[in-house]
């Protein structure tokens, strides 16, 4: 069974080449920041105000909460209770809800012990910020993603573009550095990687040749 982590900031690319990467390996992709994002919606639909001040209740709201992603040909979804919020979990406030339910304890051994099941049980590239860390410290390979920030925020102006919600850059970058910082700096999980990575500086590539480069790397991971 082939288990691929991919971790690394915002916008590095993780979704596209993690996508790309399971496309080439034939295994399911699941995208673990969709789950996050799912819970952090939940919590502003239930009126719980930024920053979260009754961490309990939102933790009390994951855990009765069924969160599911599913990645099949390029085709990621999210579902929360059976709805498909795959859209709206792409909204920038939720990116920022997503960040403070992501410090809570208790939401992350939820959704970390659900995606260690799905990805033990069938194999695949799984993409977050913790995956090589505490979700699947054993996979068949493990990568950290990097990219320059001017790089990142342009990527992700792009993307907001495409999809036809376009933001200011200045604003993208900001808020980009702000979510790396909570993410890096947050007591439970932070965002970072040990030796058993091997990090990819992805500013001079697209990602296909992104893809490409991991695809041989896991190759020469499963040989050895
Ligand atoms: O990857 P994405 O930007 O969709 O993730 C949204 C947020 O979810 C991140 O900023 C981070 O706080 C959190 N996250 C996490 N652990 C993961 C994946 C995402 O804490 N494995």
């Amino acid at each position: 069974m082939t288990v691929v982590a991919i971790d690394g900031p915002s916008g590095v690319g993780k979704s596209t080449v993690g996508k790309a990467l399971a496309a080439r390996l034939g295994v399911p992709y699941l995208d673990t920041g969709a789950m996050y994002r799912a819970i952090g919606l939940l919590a502003r639909r239930n009126g719980i105000g930024l920053p979260i001040g009754d961490p309990e209740r939102v933790a009390d709201l994951c855990e009765r909460a069924e969160v599911r992603v599913t990645g099949a040909g390029g085709d990621a979804r999210t579902f929360l209770d059976g709805e498909d919020v795959s859209v709206e979990i792409r909204e920038p406030e939720v990116s920022r809800y997503a960040s403070a339910v992501a410090a809570i304890p208790r939401v992350r051994r939820r959704l970390a012990a659900r995606q260690r099941e799905m990805a033990l049980a069938g194999g695949g590239v799984l993409e977050g910020r913790d995956i090589g860390t505490k979700v699947v410290p054993e996979a068949t390979a493990k990568f950290f993603l990097t990219a320059r920030p001017e790089i990142r925020a342009r990527r992700r102006f792009d993307e907001l573009l495409r999809k036809g919600t376009p933001q200011d850059l200045g604003a993208v970058r900001a808020e980009m550095e702000a979510r790396d910082r909570a993410d890096s700096s947050r007591a439970d999980s932070p965002l970072s990687c040990d030796e058993t990575y091997v990090v990819v500086d992805t500013s001079d590539m697209n990602a296909e040749e992104v893809a490409e480069r991991l695809q041989e790397l896991v190759a020469g991971a499963r040989a050895g």
